[in-house]
């Protein structure tokens, strides 16, 4: 028997099938465009971050799994600035029409679109080497966003969750310890396949936090940038990183700093007057996401990591940093 030919339409038709809608959705998947009603008042924040195959992923990676991520490292940006997320669009690049692949990939992004009634309104499909670029679109009070500039000196700076772990994951992949417990190596490789989007802290933190930023390419790099936005500098104590009980059972305190400001996290990494303390300890409970401080912003310019004994550490590498060795 010959099996028919899988279009490009069939695979949009998979997609279209899934795809929630929302009262705000007013034509979604199928015309040439869709048709949206913003909320009186609102301000959208619009994001999209790109995943390419052997560079953000490896190719044979589950599915299901490059689709949750596809999909939290955008909501992760809308949580970066206090929005809520509500619509998306999908850009697919697939090598052939391989319809197991796309049914598991539809179960990880629809996961996680469906946990924050995202409504997936439109996107391409295209054959090419296996690319995955999603775009978000969130609601926000305006002015109420928080920003990357707005940090001043003697803010405290705080890092939600724990750091290092998808970093670690990724590291006993290239150079698998054999003494590791399957456990570990699970609960590391979970928070590499499938990170959390801080959505209800990032909400929680207007008018709290002075600014904000995303952890995705190395807490320091990425500190780095809300710093230049910011005219001011930082000073972190690297013993005061958030360490899951995974990375400490794993590695102890070997390679630990390395890993925690290689990126991949998904952790808010932000400023606030020393004053919101109380009020940042009520967030952690209300979100039930631990909030760590871990250092100050100062005048100047410029990140300044300290060790235990308060002298400076320099990472191998500050962060991930594309067409860098070109
Ligand atoms: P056009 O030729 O007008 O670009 P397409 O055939 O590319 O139309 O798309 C038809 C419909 O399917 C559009 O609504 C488009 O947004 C939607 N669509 C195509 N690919 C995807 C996808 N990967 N995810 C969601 N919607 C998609
Ligand atoms: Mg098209």
């Amino acid at each position: 028997m010959v099996e028919s030919p899988v279009s490009e339409f069939d695979l949009v038709a998979l997609l279209a099938a899934r795809a929630r809608l929302r009262p705000d959705v007013l034509l979604g998947i199928g015309d040439d465009a869709a048709l949206l009603q913003p909320r009186d008042g609102m301000q959208l924040a619009v994001a999209t971050d790109m995943l390419n195959a052997d560079v953000h992923f490896p190719a044979d990676a589950a599915p299901a799994d490059i689709g949750w991520k596809a999909l939290a490292v955008n909501l992760s940006d809308l949580a970066a600035m206090g929005a809520t997320p509500a619509w998306c669009t999908l850009a697919l690049a697939l090598p052939c029409a391989d319809v197991p692949w796309l049914t598991q990939f539809i179960d990880g992004f629809f996961e996680l679109a469906d946990a924050h009634d995202v409504a997936l309104i439109g996107g391409d499909t295209t054959r090419g080497p296996l690319s995955v670029c999603v775009g978000v679109h969130g609601f926000v009070e305006a002015r109420t966003a928080l920003r990357r500039a707005g940090a001043m000196p003697g803010d405290a700076i705080w890092v939600s969750g724990s750091l290092g772990d998808a970093a670690a994951a990724l590291y006993l992949r290239e150079s698998p310890a054999a003494d590791t417990p399957p456990r570990l190596l699970h609960a590391l490789h979970a928070r590499l396949a499938r990170p959390t989007p801080r959505l209800s802290l990032g909400h929680a933190l207007r008018g709290v936090a002075s600014a904000c930023i995303d952890v995705s390419d190395g807490l320091l790099a990425d500190l780095g940038h809300l710093c230049a936005a910011s005219g001011v500098g930082a000073l972190v104590e690297l013993a005061a990183l958030p360490t899951s009980e995974a990375l400490t059972a794993a590695f102890g305190s070997q390679h630990r700093w390395q890993l925690q400001t290689l990126g991949d996290d998904y952790e808010l990494c932000f400023s606030a007057p020393a004053e919101a303390t109380g009020q940042l300890c009520d967030i952690a409970r209300q979100t039930g996401v631990t909030l760590s401080r871990i250092g100050w912003i100062v005048s100047g310019a410029g990140v300044r990591a300290t060790d235990t004994l308060g002298q400076p550490w320099t990472p191998a590498r500050t962060g991930y940093v594309h067409f860098d060795d070109d």
